[in-house]
């Protein structure tokens, strides 16, 4: 069969290029190598991080976009998706991090925020507990999304829409064509006028033979899930997004549908082959995160 675009790969990117390609009148096919919510890439789990407090200036404008994106499928699938609780990053004095490129990158987008001492934090949050030279960023913005409930709502879209979206399809192959791209998967052969590659991870397993790459480190992320004593304390009303902007960086949110809070360390994790991830806990990674939370979060 002929298709207008086929995309490749359908985690979170995948699901909203075929949802919109979909929703713009194109003709879509898109493939996925392992079941639908599968947990091998990156877009599995209850919670992100949707916030606007980045370090770049470009970054902070596709921020806007992302907020407006947000909403769109919040209206366009009836579902709710963002929860909105603010977001404290608290940079401690001589971070790795400067918190300067924050204030910068906000500024340069007429982005507001507070700066907070340590003991503002702490009377604003009495679950944080941080070290008296930290200095904060709040953004009243910051939100929670639900990662597998947003990416399968985009799929159930992408479908209404008139996509035809296929699992446990691996691309083995993209070749150009005459009059576009040819598609090759163990049971069929497809062509389109256009390919979109959102394969993450594996990207260069399909770009390597077409005499590309792009230069990717792919890391082993480990998020831990913490049980609070009083649960009530850490809700999204009353405890924020957070993020330990330093060498280590940790990130953590508020209990999200369940009575634990997760946290993790960003950017954080070994080395490792996307196709043959174990999927085993470091207990370095895990002993650094738990010694930072008995500290700054007690309880
Ligand atoms: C622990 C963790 C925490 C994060 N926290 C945040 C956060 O708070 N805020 C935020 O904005 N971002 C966060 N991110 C980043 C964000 O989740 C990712 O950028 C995003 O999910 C990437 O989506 P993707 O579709 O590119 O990749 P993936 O979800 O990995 O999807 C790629 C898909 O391609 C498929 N695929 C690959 N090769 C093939 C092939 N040959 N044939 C068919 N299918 C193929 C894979 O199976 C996979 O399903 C976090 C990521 C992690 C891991």
């Amino acid at each position: 069969r002929s298709f207008d675009v086929i995309v490749v790969g359908l985690g979170g990117l995948g699901s909203a290029t075929a949802w919109h390609l979909a929703r713009s009148g194109r003709r879509v096919l898109g493939l996925e190598q392992f079941a639908f919510g599968h947990d091998r890439g990156a877009s599995h789990d209850t919670s992100r991080i949707l916030r606007h407090s980045y370090h770049r200036p470009d970054y902070v404008r596709l921020t806007r976009h992302a907020y407006a994106d947000w909403s769109d499928l919040e209206r366009e699938s009836g579902e709710r998706l963002v929860t909105r609780t603010g977001g404290v990053d608290l940079c401690p004095e001589g971070s790795a991090i400067p918190l300067d490129d924050y204030t910068r990158s906000l500024d340069a987008e007429n982005i507001p925020y507070e700066l907070l001492t340590a003991a503002d934090v702490a009377e604003r949050w009495p679950r944080i507990s941080p070290p008296p030279d930290v200095t904060a960023l709040y953004q009243e913005r910051t939100s929670i999304v639900p990662a597998a409930q947003s990416v399968a709502a985009m799929q159930r879209l992408a479908g209404v829409h008139g996509a035809t979206l296929t699992d446990r399809t691996p691309v083995l192959s993209v070749r150009q064509s005459a009059d576009g791209v040819e598609v090759i998967t163990p049971h069929a052969r497809y062509s389109a006028g256009q390919v979109v590659l959102c394969t993450d991870a594996w990207a260069n397993t399909l770009l390597e033979p077409l005499g590309t790459t792009i230069p990717l480190t792919v890391l082993d992320q480990q998020v831990t899930y913490f049980e609070p004593d009083d649960p009530a304390g850490f809700a999204p009303e009353v405890f924020p997004v957070w993020i330990w902007l330093d060498d280590p960086s940790f990130f953590g949110f508020p209990c999200y549908g369940e009575a634990t809070v997760k946290a993790g360390e960003d950017c954080g994790g070994p080395e490792v082959d996307p196709g043959s991830r174990a999927g085993t806990t470091d207990p370095a990674m895990l002993e650094r995160l738990s010694a930072f939370m008995a500290e700054r979060f007690p309880g």
